[in-house]
């Protein structure tokens, strides 16, 4: 058992949990054990392994469980089959006739349930740009809860969240925070203040684009306890194979994203020098407000880019053309991928919301992998290059 007292440096905690010999491993696997049963034989009437049925729990699950809980600083964690599944299974923490504030740009999935399903289950919206307007404007007498992602997707907006943590304690809200693109290796959104993290799992922590997982963290009891109701009722818990992919993801998380954020701020170099940008966001350019906020949040900026370029023709030139990076959705993987919000991962937000928050059709999105740096601008250099020739 590790020592709890001394909570072991967050590298290692990626590789072990907080347990450096987890009970439920005997053997000495050094990887942990992919337990792939569906049921668990009961020693008696009345007594138990502590596993009954793997939609409730399962050790490959709940050993990655424990690590994300540990990497969050949270009481517990619950992986789902994907991050929709995770947030879909939250949002049964909710009631008809509740109201959520949510940031107005958030990724398309979630906005999609909540306009889809929610909306449909009488849970009502406001969405706002929280990173920019009073969320106090919208809190109501039925308002349970603010939904946030910092940096937004796709348009790296950057919240405050100590400032909303705070706004929602003083209406007796909860502060959810889809902490998707720092991941705890850049951010920890419940030492912020907030009650419940939200994650794909997809995305970084699984990092080499091979599975599909998502996470509910929460550092309150109560909310932990309906979790693990909703779990096991809605049943869309990870299977034992991927949540030991996630395991295996997880143990180089540091890397990647040290390397992943140095290869998105090569990128960034690039593109600033490159006439044919017209915008480009991304928290680590200094001298923003999202820049200074983000500093004073985070330990890092992340990977994600997104920018404007000069002519929708460009930029459908641009995902035709590239050769390493790859026209696709996700991110946070190995792999450098380029998608384009207006047609795949946005489609969904309806188009006054998507114009109002910038998503034209000349806007791209950049997920930075771990790639040599140098072939990786050498391919957006070509890919911007070829364009007059293709003209001509
Ligand atoms: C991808 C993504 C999701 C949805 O996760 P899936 O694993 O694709 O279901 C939610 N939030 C953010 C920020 C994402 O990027």
């Amino acid at each position: 058992m590790g020592d709890r007292n001394t909570k072991l440096h967050f590298a290692t905690r990626c590789v072990y949990g907080d347990q450096l010999r987890p009970e439920e491993e005997p053997t000495g696997a050094i990887s942990f054990p992919i337990y792939q049963t569906a049921t668990f034989a009961h020693p008696a009437v009345g007594e138990s392994t502590g596993y009954d049925y793997s939609r409730l729990q399962n050790p490959t699950r709940r050993r990655l469980e424990q690590v994300v809980t540990s990497l969050e600083n949270g009481i517990d964690a619950l992986a789902f089959s994907s991050g929709m599944a995770a947030i879909t299974a939250m949002m049964e923490l909710f009631q008809p006739g509740d109201h959520l504030i949510a940031d107005s740009d958030l990724y398309g999935g979630s906005i999609r349930l909540f306009r889809n399903i929610c909306e449909k289950k009488g849970i009502a919206f406001s969405y706002v740009d929280c990173s920019r307007e009073n969320v106090e404007d919208y809190i109501g007498a039925r308002t349970r809860a603010i939904f946030i992602e910092t940096p937004t997707n796709p348009m790296m907006r950057v919240t405050d969240i100590r400032v909303m943590a705070e706004k929602a304690r003083r209406h007796g809200l909860l502060l959810i925070v889809d902490n998707t693109f720092l991941t705890p290796y850049f951010q920890n959104p419940l030492d912020l203040g907030a009650d419940l993290v939200v994650h794909s799992g997809t995305k970084f922590l699984g990092g080499h684009n091979d599975t599909l997982a998502g996470f509910v963290v929460t550092g309150s009891p109560d909310i932990a306890e309906r979790m693990r109701f909703l779990i096991k009722t809605v049943g869309s818990g990870l299977s034992p194979f991927d949540s030991w992919l996630v395991l295996r993801g997880i143990k180089t998380l540091p890397l990647r994203m040290e390397k992943a954020q140095e290869n998105a701020m090569a990128a960034v170099e690039y593109l600033q020098r490159e006439k044919k940008v017209k915008k480009l966001y991304y928290p680590g350019i200094a001298g923003t407000k999202a820049y200074e906020t983000c500093k004073g949040q985070a330990r890092g900026f992340g990977s994600m880019l997104t920018f404007e370029v000069e002519s929708r023709e460009l930029a459908l030139h641009i995902l035709k053309s590239v050769r390493l990076i790859r026209f696709a959705e996700s991110l946070g993987g190995t792999e450098t991928l380029m998608t384009y919000p207006v047609t795949q991962t946005h489609a969904d937000v309806p188009e006054e919301v998507r114009l109002a928050n910038g998503i034209t059709d000349r806007v791209l999105r950049l997920s930075a992998g771990v790639e040599d740096k140098e072939d990786l601008l050498a391919d957006l250099k070509q890919a911007f290059e070829s364009f007059e020739g293709c003209k001509r």
